[in-house]
């Protein structure tokens, strides 16, 4: 799949370029903005879509010990790439899994009563493994509710024979940061860990590092930021950590008036240069960022310029008008999201977030690592 300097050309029409010293250096950034807490990374989705398998062993090198997915199938890649490292599984217990978690030293974020008494079924007989306990303080998404909290921390001999080697919650408006809601969590959680003081809690996720030293409790857990996706604020400087570009296949002179694309949503307004790109939505450039008429849509940028997409954005291929960029020819690479086009704006040109736009990236493109 890599290409090297000097292999054969690439046959792919788009290409990832993943910086995984920049990865490294965005965990150590956020992890100096938090001195006196452990900074994991949150790998779920495959790493935010750059791959955990080139992602976590880089990180790990780096020094970080502790790593966050979704599920528990991501778990066992993790657990493959950095064999030492402490692996949580956020989404919990799935019915009947304990003993295959166990096996693979993953750890479980118990969410539930159920999950509770399934764990606690599996240590009672004999069953080795840590687990992690989640509490909802606000987001009502997953975690135990205040009332199932309470009777958890009743229960000496229940969180004994669990030993949590964590209590987690999870800031549902952290990129808010006068948000009122991320004061009242803060509170909540304060008020839980107080009763387990044996017990390392974790509060923030990125956007949570950046609201101060009243969020960092023994463990922080960054997602988005190590990949560069910048949140609320360009503190601290991140890296960019992925390029994403597509080739330039044609290039067309058109009158003014010309439709461009599905739908014929757009014409152009002027004499125009139209240089068709080989992404589209199929490789996670959503079609939300399509342009028509009425609409501003996204930008490539090429040859140095920004260039505005035309039309709309179909399976395979965007329109980018290239009018005032004359010399571009076919087997240019045009930058979809990456130095030039800040990742954010990508997605928000497409009405969505960098989250998005790195999960949904697709297998068509030709993954090149650089770094550390
Ligand atoms: C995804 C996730 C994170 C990471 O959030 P970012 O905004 O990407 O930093 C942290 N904690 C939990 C529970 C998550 O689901």
């Amino acid at each position: 799949m890599n290409q090297g300097a000097g292999a054969r050309p690439s046959l792919a029409n788009a290409r990832l370029t993943i910086d995984l010293g920049a990865l490294v250096a965005n965990w150590r950034s956020l992890a100096a903005l938090a001195p006196s807490s452990e900074t994991s990374a949150v790998v779920k989705a495959d790493a935010y879509g750059i791959g955990v398998a080139r992602a976590v062993p880089a990180l790990a090198a780096a020094g970080c010990r502790t790593f966050f997915v979704a599920t528990a199938p991501e778990g066992i890649e993790v657990r493959a790439a950095a064999p030492p490292s402490i692996v949580y599984v956020l989404d919990g217990l799935p019915p009947g899994g304990a003993a295959a978690l166990a096996e693979h030293r993953l750890r479980p974020v118990l969410g539930t009563p159920g999950e509770i008494t399934e764990w606690a079924a599996f240590r009672a007989e004999g069953g080795d493994g840590d687990c992690a306990v989640h509490f909802d303080t606000g987001m009502n998404r997953l975690g135990l509710g205040a009332d199932e909290a309470e009777a958890l921390l009743a229960d000496p001999r229940l969180l004994r024979l669990l030993s949590p080697a964590l209590v987690m919650s999870h800031l549902a408006c952290a990129d808010v940061a006068d948000d009122p809601l991320n004061a009242l969590q803060l509170g909540r959680f304060r008020e839980l860990v107080a009763r387990v003081p044996l017990i390392a809690g974790s509060l923030a996720n990125s956007a949570g590092i950046l609201l101060g030293p009243k969020y960092h409790f023994a463990l922080n857990r960054p997602g988005i930021m190590l990949y560069g996706g910048r949140g609320p604020a360009d503190r601290p400087p991140l890296r960019t950590v992925v390029t994403a570009e597509a080739r330039v296949l044609q290039v067309r002179h058109v009158d003014t008036d010309t439709p461009v694309g599905y739908g014929a949503t757009e014409r152009t307004r002027r004499p125009s240069v139209l240089a068709t790109i080989g992404a589209g939505y199929a490789d996670g450039y959503h079609r939300l960022g399509s342009s028509s008429d009425s609409r501003l849509g996204g930008k490539v940028f090429i040859r140095g310029r920004r260039a505005p997409l035309v039309g709309r954005v179909s399976m395979d291929l965007v329109v980018a008008d290239v009018t005032d960029v004359p010399e571009v020819v076919p087997g240019d690479w045009a930058e979809l999201f990456g130095p030039s086009i800040p990742l954010d704006e990508a997605a928000s040109a497409a009405a969505t977030i960098g989250y998005e736009f790195l999960t949904g990236l697709g297998r068509r493109y030709d993954r090149r690592f650089v770094g550390p």
